[in-house]
């Protein structure tokens, strides 16, 4: 262990039941953070309803006999078998959420790790290599505003100097707000000790669309996380009077940027990709105003770089072609980008065949991308990292709403235990 590391469970008896059933733990889990009003989860970052989340994980983990660990970034671990002994096959997700989130986004990750393994002792089968569960600190960076801190730290795609400058909405820093939930801050940064240890990484989580549903399957296998980025289009005009300006002598931003919306609907459709203007800004913003400046920002994504290319390149070009048609000037400008993550596919292919003609000749199990990141993506750039999707019928995520039939995770239960078996027995 390196500094700001604590080990515990190994002095102390196990309880005396171990953990309890999916549908146990589910129950115990579900009142944690979720609020009155709107039915959503609020299980921020190193708040009071993250620490019963984390308590939970460690009382899991003790419950079956596994030694519980947090890591220099807080990432709580829970081992089976010799940590040091390289070429660990770990799996596990994470238990915050986004503002008003769904009950499964990361925590039907969590529990079905401690049921898998619990199916694989009740099969008898034999680890020949160590096993861990992991829950990821921080992944929906609902409050520093930042996704997966706990895994890029650890991966080193977050510098400690970048990290000590997150602050929340109360003005609260990353290191101020560990320290108050009891974890060092000063033992922050890259592990790649602890990377270099493990062998593959599987996470399963709720789908967030409707693949699954749409071809009738309960589980399925990620291939990518899309390209994806953000674009802000400025259209500056003029200015004026909403009463006295004639049409004809407007110069009237809002004109270009309502067409380069539906472009931008046209070019997703005609690429298979998405693309969303979800924020706006307007000045002056008034309503009796023509805007001298309309700002808005484009979220597209695509399963390759070709199709986002299509698309973004599209949007551009119609939008110059509607801003020179109303006498408006337009900067564009890409704010960010993640560049495709391909999951390793080696352990994809393995997971196919576990999955597929290893349970029957003729099976084959869907193999879909996402438009969404995960820890899984963060850490496919350093060690061999897999994910499975469990089907939701409606596609809604980040949301009350957010749901899985308890068949299906069951199932995805049962695939994560048929996956792990197949790995941990090597
Ligand atoms: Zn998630």
């Amino acid at each position: 262990m390196t500094h700001g590391e604590r080990a515990r469970g190994g002095g102390g008896a196990p309880r005396p039941v171990p953990g309890g059933s999916f549908h146990e733990m589910w129950r115990e889990l579900a009142p944690v953070g979720r609020h009155p009003g709107s039915g959503g989860y609020r299980r921020f970052a190193w708040t009071g309803a993250d620490s019963e989340c984390r308590a939970w994980f460690e009382e899991q983990a003790r419950a079956r006999g596994l030694v519980h660990e947090v890591d220099r970034n807080g990432n709580q671990w829970a081992w089976l078998g010799d940590p040091t002994a390289g070429d660990a096959v770990v799996t596990g997700s994470h238990l915050d959420s986004v503002p008003d989130g769904g009950a499964f986004d990361g925590p039907l990750g969590v529990v079905s790790s401690f049921a898998a393994l619990d199916e694989l002792r009740a099969r008898g089968v034999e680890f020949g290599r160590p096993f861990a569960i992991v829950n990821f600190g921080d992944e929906e960076g609902a409050r520093f505003g930042l996704a997966c801190v706990g895994s890029r730290l650890t991966a080193g795609q977050l510098t400690v100097e970048q990290a000590h400058r997150l602050t929340d909405g109360d003005g609260i820093t990353l290191p101020r707000a560990m320290e108050a939930a009891g974890y060092d801050p000063d033992a922050i940064g890259p592990d790649p000790e602890r990377l270099g240890r493990i062998g593959a990484f599987v996470e399963l989580h709720v789908e967030q669309g409707r693949t699954l549903d749409l071809s009738g399957d309960p589980v399925g296998i990620a291939s990518a996380i899309w390209p994806h980025g953000r674009w802000r289009f400025d259209f500056r005009g003029e200015a004026n009077h909403a009463g006295t300006t004639r049409l004809v002598d407007r110069r009237d931003p809002m004109l270009s940027y309502a067409e380069t919306v539906l472009a931008a609907r046209r070019e997703a459709e005609l690429a298979g990709a998405v693309a969303t203007f979800g924020k706006i800004a307007v000045e002056p913003n008034g309503v009796n105003a023509i805007p001298s400046l309309v700002r808005g920002w484009l979220d597209s994504r695509a399963a390759d770089q070709a199709s986002l290319d299509a698309v973004v390149g599209g949007v551009e070009k119609a939008a110059r072609e509607y801003a020179e048609a109303h006498g408006i000037d337009l900067d564009v400008v890409r704010e960010s980008f993640t560049p495709v993550v391909e999951f390793d596919h080696a352990l994809r292919d393995e997971l196919a065949r576990i999955l597929g003609k290893d349970r029957d000749p003729g099976l084959t199990v869907p193999v879909l991308g996402t438009g969404a990141g995960h820890d899984a993506g963060i850490l496919s750039g350093s060690i061999p990292t897999a994910m499975l999707f469990v089907r939701n019928p409606t596609g809604v995520s980040h949301s009350p709403a957010e749901y899985a039939a308890e068949d299906d995770c069951l199932a995805g239960v049962t695939a994560l235990a048929d996956v792990l078996e197949g790995l941990v027995r090597r």
